[in-house]
């Protein structure tokens, strides 16, 4: 979490045309190319021009940058490779599955039947949990 561009990473590099990527979108604060290793075809990666980990670590302008395009990634995605869907997947911490340590979004076209998926196991709240839960965000969230 910086802001800063750092040397070792990747996708400054590619900020930094240190590294080629395929690009699909620049502006001033934001890049979006396609993914070297796509789940689908036309994965794109969203990325803000400006090195920050994750997407905790965004102020908000830049989250405001990144939003502001992003419906508009997704339709040109979409309409490009024939998508019937899409999934935005943006993965904070190796625990969570990233790798790339600079916050960005994967724009993931998808079409009936692909294969691809995501194990999602619903669970549900002990009694008085969801209410605890509640009171917590909602206090750090007005603690920030
Ligand atoms: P993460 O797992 O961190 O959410 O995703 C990182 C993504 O970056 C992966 O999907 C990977 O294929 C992509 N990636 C890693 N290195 C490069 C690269 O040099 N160029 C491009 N275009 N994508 C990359
Ligand atoms: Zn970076």
């Amino acid at each position: 979490m910086t802001g800063d561009a750092m040397t070792d990473c990747l996708f400054c590099k590619i900020i930094a045309g240190d590294l080629p990527c395929h690009r699909v979108y620049l502006d001033e604060n934001v890049l979006a190319f396609l993914d070297i290793g796509p789940v689908s075809s036309g994965h794109v990666l969203v990325i803000p021009n400006h090195h920050y980990e994750t997407l905790s670590d965004l102020p908000d302008e830049l989250s405001a940058a990144i939003g502001s395009v992003l419906p508009r990634l997704c339709r040109a995605v979409i309409e490009s490779v024939g998508a019937k869907g899409l999934n935005v997947l943006q993965n904070n911490g190796a625990c969570a599955g990233q790798v790339v340590n600079h916050a960005h979004f994967h724009l993931i076209p998808r079409i009936e039947d692909d294969g691809l998926g995501f194990r999602w196991r619903a669970g549900k709240y002990d009694n008085g949990e969801a209410e605890r839960l509640c009171g917590k965000i909602s206090n750090a969230l007005a603690n920030q």
